[in-house]
């Protein structure tokens, strides 16, 4: 028996129907939404699946699941077989030509996680790039999972947007779990820590928030720069470390910035950030983006030459999640336009659009709000002529920017902040220009910021 294209699609649909109702939503969701029909015949039905680890994960998982439920659609159904895009398509183009449709900005989400865990399979140390950017902070989380090794606790991994700290958390979390399914993980941000939390007391189940957190092995708490000026959540935060510590449990946070560096921090929380191993991840070096890019491309099913990779790793050398943008951006252009063979002069177009495009996201209400941010203060002491001391600095850091990315006019900067004088203006930016060459703390901070700015 033969089926024709449409029924097909409509087996296909229901039999994912079928599958969620006997495994977790997100699962079907993740492994399921890139798998497609492609023909039935002579009891064999045969799948394109997006990449290795899809076609991995299914046959190993969800085989057996998968061929009962489309038994019942097809009783003659007999054997599926699980068919490679990126192999089909080697020959005949560099790209594959999946069904999905894809923004070239999306990020990996976290919505595609386990509830229970918060962890996605996405991130796992088998697809992490290891360079000497992030090596002794990829030692380190794998020596926090390696039962044999000396545990450090906590774990404090730090460094600027988009170079691989959530992606590194995860990949502990993952790998834990991998290994002793038993065990209890939580993958938390700061955020979403602080909305539980908030959550627990309007709904008075404050004993349960404790007991969640309290009876964990591994507890994983993402970006801990968002506690700064939390006072309540800083406090549980506290009494939850003591007593996961205590209880020789595992602790890992990440942040963009090193602990001394974080604002309005309780001094007995820092010191307990402070108190393990303290671990920095820069930005990656010419060989390590190249590395990245092939493993991206591998999982998206990209087929694209080296020469062309290379031209991406050397013209976007900030972070990864611009190289991902960046890459996804020259994939869609050669699939939207059909291109052959592109020449190197367009891809350098390209990614020269693609800059412009992160720059023109540059607007000085970021760049007042990132800092604001930063350095915890509100945006209206910001901009008004208040001369508390605390907001010196960060309002000549402001004009500084303002300058230096927002490529903006000693006067235009006058007249967004309150009307001052540009002479002033002048003299704010010269003084930080000045400052960076001697005073690593503020050019750390200036760092940081300059890459949440620059952040997609
Ligand atoms: P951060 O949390 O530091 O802002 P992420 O972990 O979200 O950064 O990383 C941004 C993107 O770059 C993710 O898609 C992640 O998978 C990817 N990435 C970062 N570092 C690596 C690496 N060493 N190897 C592979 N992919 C990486
Ligand atoms: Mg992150």
């Amino acid at each position: 028996m033969d089926i024709t294209e449409a029924s097909l699609n409509e087996i296909w649909n229901k039999t994912i129907n079928e599958l969620g109702g006997q495994t977790s939503r997100p699962t079907i969701k993740t492994w399921f939404s890139e798998i497609r029909p492609v023909s039935f015949s002579d009891g064999v039905l045969k799948l394109n699946v997006p990449n290795k680890m899809v076609k991995f994960w299914v046959e190993q998982k969800l085989h057996y699941t998968l061929l009962k439920a489309a038994k019942s659609f097809i009783p003659e159904l007999e054997k599926i077989d699980y068919v490679l895009i990126e192999e089909r398509l080697k020959t005949t183009t560099k790209i594959s030509q999946s069904q999905k449709t894809f923004s070239y900005y999306k990020k990996t989400s976290l919505f595609e996680a386990d509830p229970s865990t918060n962890l996605n399979h996405r991130y796992r140390f088998d697809n992490f790039v290891v360079g000497g950017n992030n090596e002794l902070a990829f030692a380190a989380a794998q020596g926090i999972v390696n039962d044999s090794s000396a545990k450090v606790n906590p774990l404090f991994i730090y460094g600027g947007v988009g170079l691989g700290k959530t992606h590194l958390l995860q990949s502990i979390g993952n790998e834990i779990l991998k290994n002793h399914k038993d065990k209890k993980v939580k993958y938390i941000t700061s955020e979403q820590f602080t909305n539980e939390l908030i959550d627990s007391l309007k709904n008075n189940s404050i004993d349960e928030f404790k007991l969640k957190f309290r009876g964990l092995d591994f507890l994983i708490v993402d970006d801990t720069q968002f506690f700064s000026g939390k006072t309540k959540s800083q406090e549980e935060l506290f009494h939850t470390f003591n007593f996961i510590y205590n209880a020789s449990k595992q602790i890992v946070f990440s942040s963009d910035r090193p602990p001394a560096l974080i604002p309005d921090i309780e001094q007995r929380l820092r010191s307990r950030f402070e108190g393990g191993l303290i671990i920095d991840i820069t930005t990656p070096d010419l060989e390590t983006r190249l590395a990245i890019l092939k493993i991206k491309c591998q999982e998206k099913g990209f087929l694209l030459d080296n020469e062309i990779l290379e031209l991406i790793a050397k013209k976007i050398n900030r972070n990864i999640r611009e190289l991902e943008g960046a890459l996804n951006l020259v994939v869609y252009v050669i699939k939207e336009k059909k291109i052959e063979t592109i020449t190197e002069e367009r891809i350098n177009e390209i990614l020269k659009d693609y800059l412009t495009q992160l720059y023109r996201k540059i607007t000085p209400q970021k760049i007042i709000k990132i800092v604001s941010d930063f350095y915890n203060i509100q945006e209206t002491d910001m901009l008004k002529k208040s001369r508390k001391v605390n907001i010196i600095k960060p309002r000549q850091v402001v004009m500084y920017l303002l300058r230096d990315l927002g490529k903006m006019s000693y006067v235009s900067i006058g007249e967004v902040l309150s009307n001052r004088d540009h002479t002033t203006i002048i003299y704010s930016c010269e003084k930080i220009v000045k400052e960076l060459n001697t005073n690593i703390e503020l050019s750390q901070e200036v760092e940081i910021l300059r890459t949440k700015i620059l952040e997609l």
